[in-house]
């Protein structure tokens, strides 16, 4: 088989970039071994243009929320399924100092474009919201785990996918360029292989700073189309039921899913609502692939000219793949270098 790029692993990152290599005419093959707790396949799917407890402006946003729903539409076209939710975020006040400071966000022009609204009273009955909250726009979910069910057929339809566990072990790359890999010929390898790229004997010293995540869904007496988010976020699902998550844990990452984190997400979850909360029918967690300095690893290794990495997409891969699936392609089809931000090349000297 002679194909363009070869990718290790359809997790989001492979799925995002080789459907961005397939828009631009290339041809690509992927070799995945579907895993139940990958990263891409628990995550809530979110994306946010404003996050963390001091509610600053995600990095990059204005640059990345432009990308996103265009480019998940298009994956929703081809493979006529529905997986990109457009849904506001509702984040209730935690006092009448917060109130105020985001009355005055509210004027400041860099937060325009992504505020729906500014309450200053309560709004959502069965939520805690007693100085009201303010509500974001471009703002939604990807239902994840259908986007790779649905684009893995689409991709086998086409023998341009092989379910099976990758051997670096059987990876020759060629003196003259390219590399072979089991009957596939290739101008180039890309590891979109989330943190297994640890394992690489190429990219095993990229600084990933790994953090497991745990998340739950739930049954919830609760009727309301916002995803709400303060300490926890609360996302409704097509089927009446509820995500909520999630926790962050960069130290103990060998305890997959536990009680501790059952109960953290669920004590923060009555912080959030007054409501009895349902069953939990679902407790799921995985290993985020995230970095050091939080920022994405694109690049091409210093060594083999034919290797490159796709990866580090941490807690954000919903919102960052779309944009850096187009640096990417420029790096494999045109030699151009990534932006300094992401490109691997600011950690060479750690080989
Ligand atoms: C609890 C939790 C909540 C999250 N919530 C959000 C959120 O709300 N919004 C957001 O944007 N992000 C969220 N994330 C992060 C998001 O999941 C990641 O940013 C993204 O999905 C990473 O995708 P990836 O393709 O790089 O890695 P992965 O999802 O890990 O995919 C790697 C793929 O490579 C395959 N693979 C690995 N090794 C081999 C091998 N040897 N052979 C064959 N195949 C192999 C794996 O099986 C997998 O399919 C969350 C993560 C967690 C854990």
């Amino acid at each position: 088989m002679e194909v363009d790029f070869l990718l290790i692993g359809q997790g989001l990152a492979g799925t995002v970039l080789s459907h961005r290599l397939l828009q631009n005419g290339y041809r690509v093959h992927l070799l995945d071994d579907p895993e139940p707790n990958s990263s891409s396949r628990v995550a809530a799917g979110l994306y946010n243009p404003v996050t963390g407890r001091k509610m600053v402006k995600t990095w990059e946003a204005d640059t990345l929320f432009h990308e996103i729903e265009p480019f998940y539409s298009s994956l929703e076209n081809l493979l006529d399924i529905s997986c990109l939710y457009r849904k506001s975020i509702y984040r209730p006040f935690l006092n009448i100092e917060e109130q105020n400071e985001w009355m005055g966000n509210s004027s400041r022009p860099e937060f325009l474009s992504y505020l729906e609204s500014i309450y200053t009273e309560p709004q959502i009955d069965c939520v805690k919201d007693p100085f009201g909250g303010v509500l974001l726009k471009k703002s939604g979910y990807l239902d994840i785990k259908t986007l790779l069910d649905a684009y893995a057929s689409w991709l086998r339809e086409r023998k341009m996918l092989t379910n099976r566990v990758y051997d670096e072990k059987a990876l020759h790359l060629k003196n003259g360029g390219g590399v072979h890999y089991e009957g596939i010929n290739a101008q180039a390898v890309v590891y979109t292989n989330g943190m297994a790229a640890k394992e690489s004997t190429y990219f095993s010293w990229l600084p990933f700073s790994p953090v497991r995540g745990e998340i739950l869904t739930i049954d919830l007496d609760f009727q309301t189309n916002k995803i709400i988010n303060r300490g926890v976020f609360l996302i409704p699902l097509p089927g009446g039921h509820y995500k909520v998550g999630s926790t962050y844990d960069n130290i103990d990452l060998a305890s997959g899913r536990s009680e501790k984190g059952k109960a953290e997400i669920l004590e923060k979850l009555e912080n959030l609502i007054n409501l009895p909360i349902g069953l939990v029918s679902m407790h799921e967690w995985g290993i985020r692939p995230a970095t050091r300095d939080r920022k994405p690893f694109l690049g091409k290794h210093p060594v083999h000219d034919q290797v490159y990495v796709f990866n580090g997409f941490g807690a954000k891969g919903v919102s960052l793949a779309p944009y850096f699936s187009t640096e990417m392609l420029n790096l494999l089809t045109l030699g151009k270098e990534p932006q300094k931000a992401v490109n691997i090349n600011r950690f060479f000297k750690y080989i």
